[in-house]
């Protein structure tokens, strides 16, 4: 198999899901061996995509170098490891990639867009020398990586919900991630962010794009209010526990985009990984630093 990289730029802007700010960016073909890259063009610093440059996983994933911050990257390097994208340079001149709809169907669109080109040097995997488990016991999330010739992923969540469920999704090759990944958007509870949105921390356009777990009954008091926050004439409750805001675009919506996650944060790792991943419950504190183990292991040779 050979690298790849985009046949043409493509660009991107909205707002950023931490700052507000506007935010434009630029994804540019690529040498053979660059990996991916971030530029920040308004302060000449370049920040690789890689697991030692992590610096903030709260909400999203940050990455940093000198004064240089580049927030909410998983997205888009899921959409370029789902694409199959070996080498690719980001420019931006703010401190965040945009979150756009919360999913990454805008950037697996833009990118296909641009066209996918085939490199004159033959793909790196990246093979761990030995299995690699990694557990948070507050939180009870684990990430497994087995050494495999087939490059597969499976994850499971439970937060013990009435609304979300269990969910499992797999995915390997013969899954396409453009269709059956990248659409997925990102979820929250209500009653979790009812909190922030009644002192105002976040408003209405903050959690638009994410899909909403009603837990607990909620007043119709409460969904007038939430009506005027989302600019919505109206707010209910769907038959299967969620908030109008948005329709669902798979039943398993949430797990999907957790694998979302998954597969942008382990990007960070630095390559194209030839292993089978199971998941518990990630996110992305417990995905960065399963790609670091992964990263270390692959340059102290075990
Ligand atoms: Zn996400």
């Amino acid at each position: 198999m050979f690298q790849r990289t985009l046949r043409n730029s493509c660009r991107f802007e909205g707002k950023g899901l931490h700052s507000g700010k506007f935010s434009q960016i630029s994804v540019c073909p690529a040498p053979p061996d660059t990996g991916i890259v971030f530029v920040r063009t308004d302060l000449g610093i370049e920040v690789p995509a890689r697991s030692d440059f992590v610096v903030d996983t709260r909400r999203s994933t940050t990455l940093g170098k000198g004064r240089a911050r580049i927030g909410t990257v998983e997205h888009l390097l899921s959409a370029l490891s789902g694409l199959g994208i070996d080498n690719a340079r980001i420019e931006l001149a703010s401190r965040e990639v945009p979150i756009l709809d919360g999913s990454a169907a805008p950037f697996t669109d833009g990118i296909l867009a641009a066209g996918i080109e085939q490199q004159d040097a033959p793909r790196r995997w990246l093979e761990i020398p030995h299995e690699i488990f990694i557990k948070n016991a507050g939180t009870g999330s684990w990430i497994r990586v087995t050494p495999a010739d087939e490059p597969s992923l499976e994850l499971t969540v439970d937060y013990g919900s009435r609304v979300i469920g269990v969910q499992t999704v797999r995915i390997d090759r013969t899954v396409d991630y453009a269709s059956q990944i990248a659409p997925c958007r990102t979820f929250c509870f209500l009653h979790e962010i009812w909190p922030q949105l009644a002192l105002g921390l976040a408003r209405g356009g903050d959690v638009n794009n994410a899909i909403i777990a009603v837990e607990r009954p909620v007043s119709q008091r409460r969904l007038d209010t939430l009506a005027r926050m989302f600019g919505s004439p109206r707010m209910s409750v769907t038959p299967e526990g969620y908030l109008s805001n948005l329709e669902l675009r798979f039943p398993d919506e949430c797990a999907r985009h957790k694998m979302l996650d998954l597969i942008g944060d382990l990007r960070l790792c630095g390559g194209f990984l030839k292993a089978r991943i199971t998941a518990f419950k990630p996110g992305h504190a417990i995905n960065t630093a399963a790609a670091a183990q992964i990263f270390k292991s692959l340059n102290h040779n075990g």
